[in-house]
């Protein structure tokens, strides 16, 4: 499949590594059926560019060129508070001159703080432009076009990236991120039964899966839900995945059996921490020194040690888990993490 007919801006030199995580997997294994666990992987979207990357950088190299086509001055976005994507979107503007502006939706009422740290503190740091504050379930594209029109006033072009950079243009980063992966394996002999993927905002797991069925991979992938149970996000990535299939001119229609997510991992609410996401952030970081973020990455592999425990990952098996990033917001939950907070179950 070819790809090259997209503009496209290069914010990584190399693939991410595949990495095996020997430790883990044992150390996952005493609690699974018969003593037995499956063998996990890692592949390293953390280290993607635009540093700390992350799943946002694939997406914005090929939304970034747009904006820059069509003569956009301004990246407007949008997230909540401790949001991964307004950050690396901001570090993407900043490298290609651009100026940029946020909506920030305060999904959990109070979380929003001036003095914060983490990604907040980044969006400081790199001189976001302007950044407006809006309550939670205020529609985005709205508030993201009225930024727009003001700026349109003042002479100036924005170019708006859907939260998450989630559309079909931004998915196209995980069918390349597919086509590294495919290329990866054939190169290192290697093969896997599993993939594991955060599915939120969609671009991600519903690109991905594009990305395989245009390229004829079989390798089933499982979405673990960090904000919707499988109900309400089934039907967005099945979307997004179509969306982006269209865009690549495939002629196919997604099987809905295709589209698979986990829930119950992400509750009590979106970026809101349980226990399942602080002991796999634990065991993570002491049997690997792998550095999982609170908010996705540590509930998408409290999913991995669920279906582990549940013998849905069976013994032996050879499961990729994709990490997407996110450090960052480590540092907003601190205290959480090293279990000096008490959190919900
Ligand atoms: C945004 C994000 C996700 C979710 O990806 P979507 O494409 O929005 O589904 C997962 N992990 C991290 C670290 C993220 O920042």
């Amino acid at each position: 499949m070819d790809l090259s007919r997209f503009p496209r801006r290069r914010y990584t030199p190399f693939h991410t590594p595949i990495e095996p995580l020997p430790r883990f997997s044992a150390a996952l294994a005493t609690s699974c059926p018969g003593g037995r666990g499956p063998e996990v992987w890692v592949k390293r979207d953390d280290m993607l560019g635009l540093f700390p990357g992350g799943n946002k950088t694939r997406k914005l190299e090929f939304l970034v060129a747009d904006a820059l086509a069509q003569g956009a001055d301004t990246l407007i976005t949008c997230g909540a508070p401790q949001s991964n994507h307004c950050r690396i979107t901001l570090a993407a503007a900043v490298k290609e001159g651009l100026q940029c502006r946020f909506v920030i939706e305060e999904r959990v009422p109070g979380s929003f703080h001036e003095d914060a740290s983490g990604n907040h503190f980044m969006f400081r740091l790199m001189g976001v432009e302007a950044l407006s504050v809006v309550p939670a379930g205020t529609a985005m594209a709205p508030a993201m076009q009225a930024m727009a029109d003001e700026l349109a006033a003042l002479g100036r072009k924005g170019y708006i990236i859907p939260g998450g950079g989630s559309n079909a243009l931004g998915g196209l980063g995980y069918v390349a991120c597919a086509q590294e992966l495919q290329q990866q394996t054939f190169e290192q002999g290697l093969s896997f039964d599993q993939v594991i993927v955060g599915s939120g905002s969609s671009g991600t797991h519903g690109g991905l899966l594009a990305g395989f069925l245009g390229n004829r991979i079989a390798i089933p992938i499982t979405g673990i839900g960090v904000s919707r149970d499988p109900a309400d996000q089934d039907p967005l990535v099945h979307k997004e995945a179509q969306a982006v299939c269209d865009l690549l001119g495939l002629g196919m229609t997604v099987p809905r059996e295709k589209v698979v997510s986990v829930g119950g991992y992400w509750q009590p609410k979106y970026s809101m921490p349980n226990a399942r996401m602080v002991e796999a952030v634990q065991l993570a970081a002491r049997t690997e020194g792998l550095l999982l973020d609170p908010v996705y990455t540590g509930k998408v592999m409290a999913g991995l040690i669920g279906l582990a425990r549940e013998g849905c990952l069976r013994a032996g098996e050879r499961v990729l888990f994709l990490h997407t990033g996110g450090l960052p917001s480590l540092h907003e939950y601190e205290g959480v993490v090293l279990g000096t907070t008490e959190v919900a179950p």
